[in-house]
């Protein structure tokens, strides 16, 4: 039996839109990595399974190869490609499911109609501070991951039975990716309870495991080696590290969208360092991913260098300027928020 994290009152409200409507559209964040794309096809096998022929998850805009195996991916509207089906689905829903985000910037261009929508919206999130762009609002920071927020939604509407394995294959991949395959905020033991009902239901955990790690191209561990060679700078008086990635020597290893995931957190693996960042040169900007172990919050570091936010220990922001700006951007932040001035450094570093 799971502690009953989500308040009642919330799970009624929401069991009563999915008991009462028929249109529903489910909408994650920018960029979606596996837990947004995870819980939206977790909630929408579910409600698939549940009867509901009108349920369209939207996403923004693409999301990288080595997510599109989960069943169900190939039925996802990528609001870049097709806006105005997009838009048409917005306008017609009952009810939107706002997941793995709380801010309507966090999803660009779909902000404006989700905004403007009649349905009712309802969030499930686990980032700190929601904006009040719902009405029925979970948001859990605790949570491990939104995927985890989506099991525990489906269980206390009384529905378990309804999980089919597609679904729980879904929720199983948000739940690995946002917790680094359970290498940080993963702790609470109910976790393991979940994954333990999600290999009743079928899922091969082990297969999922190679199916989002072990697909990469020959070109990405190219680029991998080159960047952890060339490209890291260490500061280890700040117990900090800093790779950079610019378009050009993306274009020189064929660069796809996803070649350059985890590759924040490789410095967390060198001992005492504590915060690590990346910056890779996009179109318009430079996307800035942030990591720290502990107490030392990247989220406000992103906050308040690189217009962002996130989680305590990642999180991710963005930087309109040259990368030269950017890299003084990080040193000048290293000085002022300086891990060294967070208590509990000294668990996470041996002198
Ligand atoms: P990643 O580095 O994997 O892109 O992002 C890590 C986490 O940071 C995400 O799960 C998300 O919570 C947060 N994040 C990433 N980019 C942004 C951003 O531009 N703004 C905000 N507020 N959060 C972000
Ligand atoms: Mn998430």
């Amino acid at each position: 039996m799971l502690t009953k994290i989500i308040r009642e009152e919330q799970i009624q409200k929401a069991k009563k839109q999915v008991e009462e409507c028929d249109n529903f559209v489910i909408v994650t964040h920018l960029s979606p990595d596996g837990d947004a794309i995870g819980s939206s096809l977790g909630l929408y096998h579910f409600l698939t399974e549940y009867g509901k022929d009108q349920v369209s998850v939207i996403v923004p805009n693409d999301f990288p190869e080595f997510l599109k195996w989960m069943p169900g991916t190939k039925d996802i509207v990528i609001y870049e490609k097709y806006p105005d089906f997009a838009e048409q689905l917005i306008r017609e829903a009952e009810v939107i499911f706002c997941l793995d985000f709380n801010a309507p910037k966090r999803i660009a261009a779909l902000a404006a109609p989700v905004v403007a929508a009649d349905a009712v919206r309802i969030m499930v999130d686990h980032h700190l501070e929601p904006d009040g762009f719902c009405s029925i609002v979970m948001s859990y920071p605790e949570m491990s991951s939104t995927s985890e927020m989506v099991f525990r939604l489906i269980c206390r509407m009384g529905q378990f039975d309804l999980l089919s394995k597609e679904a729980a294959e879904c929720i199983y991949t948000g739940m690995m990716t946002d917790t680094g395959s359970f290498t940080y905020h993963s702790n609470e033991p109910e976790i393991y309870v979940i994954i333990g009902e999600l290999i009743k239901k079928g899922i091969d955990k082990d297969a999922i495991y190679r199916k989002v790690y072990q697909v990469y191209s020959e070109w990405r561990l190219r680029l991998f080696g080159y960047v952890l060679y060339e490209k890291m700078k260490m500061y280890p008086e700040q117990h900090a590290a800093l790779i950079t990635l610019t378009r050009k020597e993306a274009a020189r290893f064929n660069y796809v969208s996803g070649d350059a995931e985890n590759f924040v957190n490789q410095p967390l693996s060198i001992k005492n360092t504590v915060f690590s960042v990346f910056l890779r040169e996009d179109k318009d900007y430079i996307k800035v991913s942030l990591r720290s172990v502990g107490d030392f919050p990247c989220n406000q570091f992103a906050g308040t260098y690189f217009n962002g936010g996130g989680h305590k220990n990642a999180s991710g922001g963005e930087f309109h300027g040259t990368m030269k700006d950017a890299i003084d951007t990080f040193e000048k932040g290293l000085m002022q928020f300086n891990p060294n001035n967070f208590e509990d450094l000294n668990k996470h570093i041996e002198i």
